[in-house]
């Protein structure tokens, strides 16, 4: 059967109005768009979004780990399903579109396919996964993870800045921890995953390209580095007897922005946070602590950008007789996305007459998950300005309009093929 793709034109108005309406669930105390994960105005979205979904067709439910599961039943009744999907919970002060648009894309381009009666081969799942950005436990896409059976019980047992458990954490929010750990899919559940998010960079918007079509997700590597030196007087102590930890961990935040400014296209370095102690002028401090990250989809450039941080560091701590280790926080590797679906997505593009170049992604996402259970691709659409994360975060409504319909074009496709699978 071969899909008309005109009629699955998204709704433009339907689109724009749950757009603003998930917007109006933040935090007003303060500036932006505040909905992070357990929060009460996070609470209230979800029952707002499992109702768009009931609307839609879509007969939701909420599963242990707490994700929202949509599901427009195909014509083969059981099998693996098409997925797509994304997060609606925000950073502090951040943005009304990063993984919003990938939720709502997907209520609506199911929406489509039940209303012109195009009844898919597969089972259509649209996912708002729970918790996806960074949060003050440390561990981000808490949904996405608990499904791709990467969640451990170990992190469970982490704290947040105020002594709280994740686990406690995510009963309060009236989720079972024990079972959420329980909720990986087998690997045959996925025909597909495709997530169309926001680029939040600026190379669509700078090269006036509609569609971004993924290339892969960047590895980000996160370094704690602990420098040992030796407290004095900050009078009488002369230069050349200094093991100055706070300077060490300065020059390891240069060295840090060196290995960043010497990587190919898609590589960056960043030094997120120094601490030192004692804080207090009139005394040489002897200890520090500094973490930094390195982001890149060349595996290779990360982990020799990795080492040679680590070795220039280590050489200027030792010269300054100041103590150095490291701890490696976390390690996620680059997740290429599948060729196959590269090329599915670029043909939607083609077919609807719109521009598209493909881009890598420098944000991690759910989908760096989901491509444990299947073949994974990722429709970009562009972020104005690059800007992300931030309340100035802006997509014009036609390019989410016309990300849905890739996403439409590409999940049509796809259902066509019984299996997916690049040669
Ligand atoms: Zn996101």
């Amino acid at each position: 059967m071969s899909i008309d793709l005109d009629a699955l034109t998204p709704h433009p108005e339907r689109l724009a109005e749950r757009l603003a309406s998930l917007a109006e669930f933040h935090d007003s105390t303060r500036p932006g768009w505040s909905r992070e994960v357990f929060s009460e105005s996070y609470r209230a979205s979800r029952e707002w979004v499992r109702r768009q979904m009931a609307d839609a067709g879509l007969d939701p439910v909420v599963d242990p780990a707490g994700n929202i599961v949509g599901r427009l039943p195909g014509r083969r009744g059981s099998g693996p399903a098409l997925v797509t999907g994304s997060h609606t919970d925000t950073v502090a002060q951040g943005g009304r579109f990063d993984g919003i648009v990938g939720v709502l894309t997907g209520i609506e381009v199911a929406q489509r396919f039940r209303e012109t009666g195009t009844t898919l081969e597969h089972d259509l799942v649209v996912v708002d996964f729970l918790g996806e950005e960074a949060n003050d436990f440390g561990i981000s896409c808490l949904g996405s993870r608990a499904v791709a059976g990467v969640l451990r019980p170990e992190h469970l047992d982490r704290v947040d800045s105020t002594g709280t458990r994740l686990g406690d954490a995510i009963e309060r929010f009236g989720l079972d921890p024990h079972a959420a750990l329980r909720q990986a899919w087998n690997p045959g559940d996925v025909h597909a995953y495709v997530e169309l998010h926001v680029e939040q960079g600026p190379l669509l918007e700078s090269s006036g390209t509609s569609i971004g079509v993924v290339t892969a997700i960047a590895g980000i590597d996160r370094i704690l580095m602990r420098f040992a030196g030796r407290a004095g007087h900050a009078g009488t102590t002369h230069m050349a007897d200094r093991h100055d930890a706070l300077v060490s961990a300065a020059a390891a935040v240069l060295a840090v922005e060196r290995a960043g400014c010497g990587a190919p296209v898609h590589g960056v370095a960043t030094p997120g946070c120094i601490e030192s102690s004692p804080e207090s002028m009139g005394v040489i401090t002897d200890r520090a602590r500094l973490w930094a990250e390195i982001r890149s989809v060349d595996g290779t450039w990360l982990q020799g950008a990795r080492r040679q941080i680590v070795d220039e560091v280590a050489e200027e701590a030792a010269r300054r007789g100041v103590r150095f280790d490291v701890e490696y926080l976390t390690d996620q590797d680059p997740v290429p996305t599948d060729e196959l679906l590269q090329d599915v997505i670029g043909q939607s593009a083609d077919r609807l007459g719109l521009p598209w170049r493909a881009v890598p992604s420098g944000a991690g996402h759910d989908a760096a998950h989901l491509a444990r259970l299947g073949p994974m691709g990722m429709i970009f659409v562009p972020s104005q300005g690059g800007l992300s994360h931030c309340p100035e975060e802006f997509t014009a409504p036609a390019d989410i309009e016309q990300g849905a319909h890739v996403l439409a074009g590409t999940l049509a496709t796809l259902d066509q093929r019984p299996v997916v699978r690049s040669e």
